[in-house]
């Protein structure tokens, strides 16, 4: 069942075409990962499913949309928990620190509870960004190169955890990356985004719970040479 569905979507910044009749459909529960060099469209693309830019064409998606940047994912005035529990309107505050309490031991935040976004590493504030949208009961998560900052050890271990909430909560996930490893090992689909357009798909048949182990298959490796090549077709053309 489609849970996104993207229909000759444009974005015109000015007299600047960013985005070039795009199609795009994602399953409920689907996790697909763009890749694409910088400057082709990926954030544009993220904030026109959003609603962030105006656009052209047909966008159908969920309302409780959850929307992951790499730099600014927390607010820096507010607490840990504070950032998790903002927006949590209507919710009594027994309510409010049940959910808060449930989402810092997810997010392996329970020691930092009053601590400031300065006060955490790249990953652990990742991990508050992500709660804060479960909190709210996101189904659809859009994650801008959420870990694009992070250096490689901490991105693996990024990387699973999400991999684990996802499947824990059955989520729809749309992840940005500029990383080709990143996107195959996470995702069921990954896309390339290229010219203001999507200019190849690639199915990701791994079998899951996905271990590092596959990045070192001969399988992935093809996978990533097909869409380095993806990537790169358009520039000797
Ligand atoms: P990516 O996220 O893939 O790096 P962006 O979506 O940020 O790419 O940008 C796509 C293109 O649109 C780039 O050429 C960028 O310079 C341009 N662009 C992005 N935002 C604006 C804006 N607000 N006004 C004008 N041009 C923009
Ligand atoms: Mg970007």
């Amino acid at each position: 069942m489609n849970h996104i569905l993207v229909k000759n979507l444009s974005v015109n910044y000015k007299n600047f075409c960013a985005l070039k009749s795009v199609n795009f459909d994602v399953n409920k529960g689907e996790f697909v990962a763009i890749v694409g060099k910088s400057g082709s469209g990926k954030t544009t693309f993220l904030k026109a499913l959003a609603g962030f830019v105006p656009f052209l064409g047909q966008v159908t998606i969920p309302k409780n949309i959850g929307m992951m940047f790499q730099n600014y994912a927390t607010f820096a005035w507010l607490t840990v928990s504070e950032n998790i529990a903002f927006g949590l309107d209507g919710k009594n505050s027994k309510e409010q620190i049940k959910i808060i309490d449930e989402h810092l031991k997810l997010a392996e935040l329970e020691d930092k509870r009053d601590k400031y976004p300065a006060e955490l590493s790249g990953g652990q504030m990742q991990r508050v960004a992500l709660a804060r949208s479960l909190a709210h009961n996101s189904e659809v998560l859009l994650m801008d190169e959420p870990y694009g900052s992070l250096d490689a050890y901490t991105r693996d271990k990024m990387q699973q955890w999400l991999l684990n909430i996802w499947t824990k909560y059955n989520k729809t996930i749309v992840f940005v990356t500029h990383n080709i490893e990143e996107a195959i090992f996470l995702a069921d689909r990954v896309l390339v985004l290229n010219d203001q357009k999507f200019v190849g798909e690639y199915k990701i048949s791994f079998t899951r719970p996905r271990n590092e182990s596959i990045k070192f298959s001969p399988e992935f490796n093809i996978l990533r040479q097909e869409i380095f090549e993806s990537l790169n077709q358009h520039l000797v053309s």
